[in-house]
């Protein structure tokens, strides 16, 4: 099995973190093998740790990082709360903010200038009540700090989310995302709110700008954040099959990444696919190449397979015309393909 060599193609890798690189309190396999002595900025959706917490746990888990490696959702939301303020007029001095999240959310939010008010009446009565909600991930929140935040929407607070992932990959399978609790507010409020994490570009900008990348890779798992963000930002992009995206999936999306993988590290050589007319549709026949794990087999199946399905789908054709299937009597395709989630 070769490595997946296209890394050394790119400067610094803007890599997301749950599902690309751990998963809750596990190295994702082939991580520490993929990112040791690159140079590597981490961007993250998660807004429940810190800068710092995040090299820490990063640091636990084996890899090599400091503080100013990471960028997360939540400084991105702060930023985006006070740009939206300071179109509105209001002044720099005194903007109140109520935060959903943990508590270096509001740590960040103090750094960013905001005073911290724990309800939607505001620290000292009336003339208290916040000008912005920010709502981050945190496994503390609950109804009554959900309620809090509807009520300072419904008095006229801006509502900014770090981000909107619906899921959060864990080691025991997807937990409820920041997004789905943004969705209970939502549903309460009728306000939809802004965000400032992937899929928006400013997170990748801001770390290609900071990092002084001149070709920059965005690496994750997941197609609406991840790739779209990288997309957006005008980056080349590499998806991985350790998290959220499927491989049936990919086949699909309106998010192409430049690139597939099993995970950061594992590639297996020869593998093809190619369109034939079947009908009134199109099979894509894969061929296997270097045989191996199934795993990554699956994943250079749909490597080989996706650009010849969007080719299709650009040039008109249905996803449902479309089948892809293993070349005659490869056994390896075959099980490559029946691995596919
Ligand atoms: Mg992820």
């Amino acid at each position: 099995m070769a490595g997946l060599q296209l890394l050394d193609d790119y400067d610094v890798l803007l890599a997301d973190l749950d599902g690309t690189v751990f998963r809750g309190g596990e190295p994702v396999e082939g991580a520490h093998e993929a990112l040791d002595g690159r140079q590597v900025v981490y961007i993250t959706n998660n807004a429940s740790r810190s800068p710092v917490q995040v090299a820490d746990h990063l640091n636990s888990l084996g890899f090599s990082a400091e503080a100013s490696q990471v960028l997360t959702s939540a400084q991105a939301g702060c930023a985006l709360a006070n740009d939206i303020l300071s179109e509105q007029g209001v002044p720099l001095e005194g903007r109140r903010a109520y935060v959903v999240g943990a508590e270096s959310f509001r740590g960040l939010a103090r750094d960013a200038g905001f005073t911290v008010v724990d309800s939607a009446d505001g620290a000292d009565g009336e003339e208290g009540a916040p000008h912005v909600v920010l709502h981050g991930h945190s496994p503390d929140n609950g109804w009554p700090t959900l309620s809090e935040a509807a009520l300072c929407i419904q008095r006229g607070a801006i509502y900014v989310a770090s981000n909107m992932d619906t899921t959060l990959p864990s080691e025991r399978g997807f937990l409820v995302g920041n997004g789905s609790l943004v969705a209970a507010v939502v549903s309460a409020t009728g306000v939809t709110p802004r965000s400032a994490g992937k899929p928006l570009p400013e997170m990748f900008r801001r770390a290609v700008a900071e990092s002084g990348a001149t070709r920059p890779l965005a690496v994750g798992d997941r197609l609406d954040t991840d790739i779209a963000g990288g997309n957006a930002a005008g980056l080349d992009s590499l998806c991985v099959l350790t998290g959220v995206a499927t491989h049936t999936e990919l086949l699909g999306t309106s998010y192409r990444p430049t690139f597939i993988a099993a995970n950061l590290r594992d590639h297996l050589d020869g593998w093809s696919a190619e369109a034939v007319a079947e009908g009134d549709g199109v099979q894509v026949i894969v061929h296997a190449g270097e045989t191996g794990d199934v795993e990554v087999m699956a994943a250079e199946a749909v490597a080989v397979a996706a650009p010849v399905v969007w080719a299709e789908l650009d040039a008109g054709r249905d996803l449902q015309d479309i089948a892809v299937v293993a070349a005659d009597g490869d056994h390896a395709a075959a099980s490559s393909l029946e691995a596919w989630r």
